[in-house]
């Protein structure tokens, strides 16, 4: 008997129209991992190629020009759209990966901002891509990696562990604004002021935050975020690198060398492009580029922008989490949805079912048409050692998603659990 809530927009998703092999429709509930692309997106991307397809920043001809034109007012949207200074603190990479590895070697390592007994801290639930590479660049410069532990009981990170860790040891944090497992929205904003009184550069990996909610790099204050276009309605193969221009520019040698990154090149030796060329080595993803400036033109024009969306997403965070909670054989990690430590869940829930796998679980809702992710999720650690379990099913929804989406997930859930031999319960009211 709650209120329906319907999607933002279904219509533009051309995959959501797809039925699987067993004539079911599909439920895409998997958007963490990715984000389906509607067809403004799509047609950008197609016209792109037809009309406007040159090398960029070298041509003389007007194609390349124009081509050049079309790439640069992409990066200006997504400076405008993360309220970034200026267009040249955003560096485009492939992926938010790729751009945490960025700032890994080129500040880290080639930088020369970390030597032996400086601190970095992440914390244990931290995507493999906010991990491994400090762990790699720990293991080369003799930082030493702490990790923000978790509070056992809500499943968020404990905060005050946190504020003692710091000390002017620590040199670098680097935290996830949304947990991909624990669905917590962090407050970035404080943990940037308590890491820059102890004297540290904050990373924020905002790759679950971006596409979901209004998010304001000046007013967190931290030197880098960074973000994945393809969990935001943009294509796959494009990245973003926000940096604080004077970190950009002083702090961080060049990571990848080739064309357009250089001013001069010499036999022997050469001068650096200016921001934010200086970390675009080699021919960046243009049309992929071109496509992000278009998803953020669609999820601003078209869907009435983050504010709106994160209001949507609110109420469906809501719907998801409540549809689980009902049942007593489930359990949903991270903070409950109404906690004391004032914590907003976002629209995605990693949970298991006692007694079953969570990757049975997941190929048989597929076989309904539901489309969920079981597994680690990139958080290895995170489950192991914090959660004590091997992995979970998560589910996970976006502008297009309404709740009859997460009735059909749940109908098709309890049909799969008994399938697999057991019985779901409602918990006692
Ligand atoms: N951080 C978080 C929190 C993520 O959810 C992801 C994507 N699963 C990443 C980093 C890495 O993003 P990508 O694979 O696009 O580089």
């Amino acid at each position: 008997n709650r209120p329906a809530i319907a999607a933002l927009d279904k219509d533009s998703f051309p995959i959501l129209e797809r039925t699987t092999t067993e004539g079911k429709q599909l439920v895409y509930l998997d958007s963490a991992a990715t984000s389906q692309k509607p067809l403004q997106v799509i047609e950008a991307l197609s016209h792109f190629y037809r009309y406007e397809n040159a090398n960029v920043h070298r041509g003389a001809h007007r194609l390349s020009q124009q081509a050049t034109e079309a790439f640069e007012s992409a990066r200006a949207k997504v400076a405008r759209f993360l309220n970034a200074k200026k267009d040249t603190e955003i560096v485009f990479t492939r992926n938010a990966t790729e751009a945490i590895n960025t700032v890994a070697y080129a500040w880290g390592l080639l930088g020369g901002n970390l030597t032996p007994g400086d601190e970095i801290i992440v914390s244990v639930a931290e995507h493999h891509a906010n991990l491994v590479p400090w762990q790699l660049v720990a293991q080369r410069t003799g930082a030493r990696l702490r990790h923000i532990p978790l509070l056992p009981q809500v499943q968020a990170l404990d905060m005050d562990t946190f504020e003692k860790m710091l000390s002017e040891r620590t040199k670098l944090v680097a935290i996830a604004y949304v947990g991909n497992v624990l669905g917590y929205v962090q407050d970035v904003r404080r943990i940037t002021e308590l890491a820059h009184q102890a004297g540290a550069s904050v990373l924020v990996d905002a790759c679950q935050a971006v596409p979901h909610m209004p998010v304001d790099v000046q007013d967190i204050g931290c030197e880098w975020l960074v973000a994945s276009g393809h969990k935001m309605c943009g294509p796959t193969g494009i990245g973003i690198l926000y940096g604080k221009e004077h970190v950009l520019r002083r702090e961080m040698a060049p990571f990848l060398g080739g064309g357009e990154m250089i001013a001069e090149v010499f036999l022997d030796h050469s001068t650096f492009a200016d921001l934010p060329h200086k970390f675009e080595a080699g021919t960046p993803s243009i049309g992929d580029a071109v496509a992000l400036g278009a998803a953020i033109d669609y999820l601003e024009d078209g869907l009435g922008g983050m504010k709106r969306i994160h209001q949507f997403e609110l109420q469906l965070a809501r719907y998801l989490y409540e549809s689980l909670e009902q049942f007593q054989e489930i359990s949903i990690y991270g903070p409950p949805l109404d906690n004391d430590l004032g914590l907003e869940r976002a629209a995605l829930c990693a949970f298991n079912v006692r007694g079953v796998h969570p990757s049975d679980l997941a190929t048989i809702i597929d076989l309904d048409g539901i489309a969920i992710r079981a597994g680690h999720h990139c958080a290895q650690p995170l489950h192991r050692d914090a959660l004590g379990v091997g992995g979970s099913a998560r589910a996970s929804v976006y502008v297009y998603n309404s709740s009859a989406d997460i009735d059909r997930f749940i109908d098709a859930l309890v049909d799969a659990v008994s399938v697999l031999g057991e019985k779901l319960t409602l918990r006692p009211a």
